[in-house]
């Protein structure tokens, strides 16, 4: 993690007070270990001894997962009268590909290395000569354009027609779609489709834990506006994106929109920017946000022969939409708010990991402890366990000491641990203990729902 010249020695713990620009290379290994420890990610397949670059996600971390793409869904559709919602289908026909430019472009430029027989990413090595793995300089082998779609086949029969792809990224299913949901949802431009799902890419390189993997989760929306209102919207939802990682507890300091060069962009997009995460290998994108002008639906019209246009009524114009697409990675943006949130500090003499997170992205929001397992106090904690989950993920632990109890808490981000002891029996009230300050407050027991309510608004 990053410490930052501007923040030394903040109370968010030592992993950020290094010097400047540093990033923490412990951070990677303990959000690793975390996340096997604590059932956030494992590796996949691991009883067969493992399967690369491959990952699933656990009890805490599939919670984690979906408060990410809860978070996205409530900004993007939920909140808004514009944006509408979509799940296509991940197999879809290779005249789609072709179509998109997929199938001749989609390609990253791979080189072999002589040497050890190690395979790179050629636009993603430090030193364009040298082989990260071996160390070799000049053993390169001429790059060679390696196409990132996962193909298979449909159907009993193989061959022409029956060949299939994996979608490698969920865009093209707003697209081919914008005529159906335009038309049903009787959506005017400026609106969007957005939606979630699972892409896959053959990546040469996966690694880096699950930044990138050959099957991970996007977030993307589509938004369709009027040609001359394309610059004006695409500055919005930069804007507009980068504020909700700083909403969802990302620092600012961690966080940077650079705007890509002239070189970097599609030879459609007038203008990109990403939304980088200072990682602990350095800045690297969690999102994308493109101003692709009307490519797609001019692409997909003229290989369907479907109208993909728009109608003014008003001003009696026919137009093909341009389009804004901010695309974010939820299975990164998650690994992104681990590493924000990670902290560890000294308390008594030991030292307490807590993870920070945002109590929207919090895998539980809250936690009933009662303080001792005897029925007097388990069953009706238990009970007001049972009648906060109907509200929210509520966790139940009576196993070991309370302290003990509370670190664990801490460990997986829950924000607010409500303790019954055996006052509780007498006053009808119960301690609510704060994750971050770990201030405790008593509250009768009648408040404890609108108590948390306050607190933990979506
Ligand atoms: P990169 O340059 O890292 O390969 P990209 O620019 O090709 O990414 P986009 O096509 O813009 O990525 O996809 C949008 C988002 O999807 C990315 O910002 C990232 O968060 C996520 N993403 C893309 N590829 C992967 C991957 N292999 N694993 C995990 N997330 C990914």
């Amino acid at each position: 993690m990053l410490a930052s010249k501007r923040e030394p020695c903040r109370q968010r713990g030592q992993l950020r007070c290094q010097t400047m620009n540093t990033p923490d290379a412990g951070l990677f290994d303990k959000i690793v270990n975390l996340s096997k420890r604590r059932g956030i990610v494992y590796p996949s397949a691991e009883i067969y001894g493992g399967f690369r670059s491959t990952y699933d996600y656990g009890p805490i971390g599939v919670l984690i997962l979906r408060n990410v793409k809860d978070a996205w869904w409530r900004s993007m559709v939920q909140k808004r009268q514009d944006v509408v919602g979509l799940d296509a289908s991940i197999l879809s026909p290779p005249a789609v590909w072709e179509a998109s430019g997929h199938l001749s472009n989609f390609t990253d430029p791979l080189v072999d290395c002589r040497n050890c027989g190690a395979r790179h990413r050629q636009d993603k090595l430090e030193k364009p000569d040298q082989c990260p793995t071996c160390g070799m300089s000049g053993q390169f082998t001429e790059p060679r354009n390696f196409n990132l779609m996962f193909k298979t086949t449909a159907g009993p029969v193989e061959g022409a027609g029956a060949e299939v792809f994996l979608r490698p990224e969920t865009a093209q299913g707003m697209f081919i779609n914008y005529a159906n949901v335009q038309y049903t949802s009787r959506k005017k431009p400026p609106f969007g489709i957005a939606q979630i799902g699972k892409s896959f890419r053959n990546e040469i390189t996966p690694g880096n834990f699950v930044f990138r993997t050959r099957e991970f989760e996007q977030m993307e929306m589509e938004y369709f506006v009027a040609p001359d209102e394309a610059d004006k919207w695409y500055e919005y939802w930069c804007e507009t994106r980068f504020q909700w990682y700083l909403d969802h507890g990302i620092p600012a300091d961690l966080l940077r929109l650079r705007a890509h060069e002239e070189d970097e962009l599609s030879h459609y997009s007038s203008a990109t920017a990403d939304v980088e995460f200072l990682f602990p290998w350095g800045w690297d994108e969690l999102e994308g946000i493109a101003n692709r002008g009307d490519y797609d639906l001019t692409q997909h019209a003229k290989s369907s022969g479907a109208k993909l246009e728009y109608y003014d009524q008003v001003s009696k114009e026919r137009y093909t939409p341009h389009v804004i697409e901010p695309a974010a990675g939820a299975t990164r943006t998650m690994m992104a708010f681990l590493m924000a949130a990670y902290d560890e500090e000294q308390v008594n003499d030991e030292t307490r990991t807590v993870l920070r997170l945002h109590h929207t992205i919090a895998p539980y929001k809250v936690a009933v402890l009662p303080l001792s397992k005897k029925p007097e106090l388990s069953v009706p904690a238990m009970e007001l366990a049972n009648e906060l989950s109907g509200s929210w993920m509520c966790d139940y632990d009576q196993t070991q000491a309370i302290g003990k109890r509370y670190r664990r808490q801490d460990e997986i981000g829950t924000p607010f641990c409500v303790t019954y002891d055996f006052d509780t029996l007498e006053d009808q009230a119960v301690t609510i203990r704060e994750r971050d300050s770990m201030e405790q407050v008593r509250i009768p027991l009648a408040d404890v729902r609108s108590w948390l309510s306050e607190r933990l608004v979506p």
